[in-house]
This record gives C-alpha cells, sequence and structure tokens, in this order.
C-alpha cells in the first residue's frame, strides 16, 4: 500500500460500511458521535460478561480447537489497520480462525458488517500468526450460544482490503463522500442535521 501515517481500525471499516460519511463527520471535520447513538456492531456487552454467559470449553471442544489467545491486538502494516479479536483459535488441521461473541441472537443471516470484521481480522491474523486461516466463527450469545462458521476466500479479504482503502481515502483526502443509499439509516443518525 501507499505511505500513509493514517492507521484506521476494524470499527472504523464497520461506520464505512453502515455510511461513509461517518467517517468524514468524525476524521475530518472532528465531530464525535454521541456514544449512545454508536453503530450497534459495536458491542451491546462487554465480552468479559459474554464469556461469563458461555460455556466455553465446550466450544474449544466443538471447533476443533488445540489452543486459543483472549483479547488479541492485531495489526496489518501494509494495510494500515488494526484490531482486537475476542479469540484466535489454533485449530487441529493447522489453522487458526477468529472468534467473535456477540451480544445478539441469530436471525436466518450473518451480517454483512460481521462477515467484514471477521475477514479483516482473518487478515491480521493471517499476517501476525503467518497462519492459514480460512474461516471464521460468531459465537450468537443470546441464541444459546449458537456457533456459526463463515467460511473465507482470498477474495473476500481482497474486498474487505478494498474497503479499508476508500476508508482511509476520505481521511486522507478530506473528499465528502456519497451518502448511504438506505434513506432509513438516516432517521435517527446523529449527524441527520448536519448531512446535505
Ligand atoms: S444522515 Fe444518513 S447519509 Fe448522513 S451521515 Fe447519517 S446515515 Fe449517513
Amino acid at each position: 500500500m501507499r505511505d500513509s501515517s493514517v492507521l484506521i481500525t476494524i470499527s472504523d471499516v464497520i461506520e464505512y460500511l453502515f455510511c461513509p460519511r461517518f467517517i468524514y463527520f468524525i476524521y475530518c471535520l472532528d465531530i464525535p458521535q454521541h456514544e449512545e447513538k454508536r453503530f450497534k456492531v459495536l458491542k451491546g456487552r462487554d465480552v468479559h460478561e459474554i464469556r461469563r454467559l458461555t460455556n466455553t470449553s465446550y466450544l474449544r471442544k466443538k471447533l476443533g480447537c488445540i489452543s486459543k489467545e483472549r483479547n488479541v491486538f492485531v495489526a496489518s502494516k501494509e494495510n494500515h489497520i488494526k484490531g482486537i479479536v475476542d479469540e484466535v483459535l489454533f485449530l487441529e488441521d493447522g489453522t487458526a480462525a477468529p472468534l467473535e461473541y456477540k451480544f445478539a441472537e441469530y436471525k436466518d443471516k450473518v451480517y454483512m458488517t460481521y462477515k467484514y470484521q471477521l475477514y479483516l481480522q482473518a487478515l491480521m491474523i493471517s499476517e501476525n500468526y503467518d497462519v492459514e486461516v480460512n474461516r471464521a466463527y460468531i459465537c450468537y450469545t443470546r441464541s444459546n450460544n449458537m456457533v456459526k462458521s463463515i467460511k473465507i476466500e482470498p477474495e473476500d479479504v481482497d474486498e474487505a482490503i478494498k474497503i479499508a482503502k476508500k476508508t482511509i481515502d476520505i481521511i486522507e483526502k478530506g473528499v465528502y463522500p456519497k451518502a448511504t443509499k438506505y434513506k432509513s439509516k438516516c432517521i435517527d443518525c446523529c449527524y441527520r442535521n448536519i448531512c446535505v
């Protein structure tokens, strides 16, 4: 990637996916979001509380995990992105996988924003540990700890990198981005009074 001093977080990319203008307001105009309005991908509950509710040894066995690390800081220098992974699982087949706990119910599909979060985590785990990452897991704690497996293809990771680059572009160039296509998101957006 190009030379840049900008370093974004996975949460920034998720904000971009919600609406690219969030990035402009936060980084270019320095107008923070009100905490209570923050995008719902941010955890509904502290991860420690989630873990308390979750039988992790059962999960570990079920997923073929031989060891794991918790609350892992990961980063990709080349792509100017960093983040925290709830758990990095090291699996019997020699690969690794991120596991994210969501204080949420499973509602028939894994949201796109969750998937992009996992793609970026997979990229950084792969880079940081020099290990193959071809899947990820989400544990829905409000659906009786249901675990969903997500297959990760190289093109998924490439797509996530492209989105991260677009996020960085807004910060670097300060160009006012297009509004989200989904006007329903604007109804209770904290920026609606200044967004034109
Ligand atoms: S009002 Fe709508 S377009 Fe503007 S920042 Fe909020 S969600 Fe995006």
